[in-house]
């Protein structure tokens, strides 16, 4: 993958100034949270759910190796194979070395956040393999050569007429006007993609989740392209993460019930499929031969450490669309795979936090990421974990350690911490200016945060610091 987190303030500049990605963000902010909240409210024993979800994934990464084993030894049963790779890099090699098995030239795929981590299709067009994105959103940003904004919508930062002229650009086809509306699209992406389907030679799909109980890699798509991807070419290649595992199909029930509704507010995706292994005798279609790679890249590091807790994510992309500081900029802006509140705590453990280091901080600490967590994820303190690392590793600003150690030095002394504190409330005040209603409001400051003051003010304090105007409410 390739790594450009270092550049987040850039890239949020950049990314504010983009008219269509701001229309996308706007209409998420708008829509996303009352559809989630609606398709919960609907579901009487969602509290409940909600501990079941958070119980049954604590439980498998608590026996990760248990269950994976357990896994395996089902898939082999019913003819696959299982192959287990330490890195991102030993992934690509695996899944190369199996297209080269099968003497493949085309390979189609459906959506995979793991192969979008470890860079497969890179991988694979280096051996001279021709890889085709068939979810609607990765076909067009692999048309133009960009990667995914968001974990489930991918293409939200490309217009209708962006998508039109990458079409134009890319199909051959004699037109006689320009391509302007969605369902033409649609119907032109579905003509094309129905001949590469035809003619691939092997299928990669992600998994959402595996079940230790029965050897099942879970698919979950509102296209159904992933069921094409699995079924029709001769090889079937699952890519996932480590951690994906579940245990029992029961387990498997309750994570189906709040992904889609945390997701797209619906209480099921489209299509659910469960895939055991290739073809058998007795059926007319399917692989011949199925493989699961199994992915580690940095997770099983986190295991037995606080930030275990993140491996619970069943990337719904609640936490994105609910945050202030991604609905503000969307996914480049993080310069990494995977964004948003999910993205700024996996990040720094996927690609270490010397180039990922500004993303934890990338955060109001608001805590809606973990009030719409469905697997109750601690964000907010994880967030604050990576920040106290990104710090004792010397990855912030020397002016920011300087303030923090002078915050520090008069936290330890508390008159003076008073005293400065009442003298930054009464300078603040002189500061401000008449607002409505009698309010005063600070506009700006002299030389410190420029950035704030830019886009918003800040209500004057009245009467004090905090902690003065608290002891004089005391008895
Ligand atoms: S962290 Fe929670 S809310 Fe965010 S994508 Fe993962 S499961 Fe969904």
């Amino acid at each position: 993958m390739d790594v450009k987190t270092a550049d987040f303030r850039q890239r949020a500049r950049a990314a504010l100034a983009q008219p269509t990605l701001q229309r996308s963000l706007q209409g998420m902010r708008r829509a996303m949270p009352a559809l989630r909240s609606a398709a919960l409210a609907a579901l009487p024993d969602h509290a409940a759910l909600r501990d079941r979800a958070r119980e049954s994934r604590d439980h498998a990464l608590a026996h990760l190796g248990h269950y994976l084993v357990a896994f395996e030894s089902r898939v082999r049963a019913a003819g696959g194979e299982v192959h287990w790779a330490r890195t991102g890099a030993e992934a690509g090699a695996i899944v190369a070395g199996l297209c080269e098995r099968a003497g493949a030239r085309r390979v189609i795929k459906s959506k995979s956040m793991v192969t979008e981590e470890i860079g497969l299709n890179a991988t694979l067009a280096a051996r001279g393999l021709q890889v085709t994105e068939t979810d609607l959103g990765e076909y067009i940003i692999q048309l133009r050569g960009e990667s995914p904004s968001h974990i489930l919508a991918p293409a939200l930062h490309v217009s209708l007429a962006e998508v039109g002229a990458a079409f134009e650009r890319h199909h051959r086809r004699s037109r006689t006007a320009p391509l302007t509306e969605a369902g033409a699209m649609l119907v032109e992406a579905r003509e094309e993609l129905r001949a590469v389907f035809r003619a691939a030679d092997v299928g990669i799909t992600g998994a959402n989740f595996l079940v230790a109980e029965t050897g099942a890699a879970v698919l979950v798509t509102n296209e159904g392209n992933a069921d094409l991807v699995a079924s029709l070419p001769a090889t079937h290649i699952v890519v996932t993460g480590i951690e994906k595992v579940v245990a029992t199909l029961d387990d498997l029930g309750v994570l189906l019930r709040l992904l889609a509704r945390s997701a797209i507010g619906e209480p099921l995706s489209s299509y659910t499929t469960l895939v055991h292994g290739p073809r058998r005798a007795t059926e007319a279609a399917g692989p011949a031969a199925f493989h699961v790679v199994l992915v580690d890249d940095g997770r099983s590091a986190l295991l037995g450490t606080p930030r275990q807790e993140i491996l619970r994510c069943i990337r719904c992309s609640a936490c994105l669309n609910h945050c202030p500081v991604y609905t503000a900029v969307g996914g480049h802006a993080y310069g990494s795979v995977y964004s948003g509140p999910m993205g700024a705590v996996l990040a720094p453990a996927i690609d270490g936090l010397a180039t990922t280091a500004q993303l934890p901080a990338a955060s109001t600490l608001c805590g809606r990421c973990e009030a719409v967590c469905p697997v109750a994820i601690p964000l907010p303190r994880l967030l604050r974990d990576w920040r106290g690392e990104a710090l004792r590793a010397g990855f912030t600003t020397p002016a920011w350690r300087r303030s923090l150690r002078l915050w520090q030095w008069l936290a330890a002394h508390p008159v003076l911490y008073r005293f400065v504190l009442g003298l930054a409330a009464g300078g603040l005040r002189l500061v401000s200016v008449p607002a409505r209603r009698g309010e005063r409001r600070i506009r700006r400051l002299p030389l410190v945060a420029r950035g704030w003051f830019a886009v918003r003010d800040l209500p004057a304090p009245e009467g004090g610091s905090f902690q003065a105007r608290w002891r004089a409410r005391q008895p």
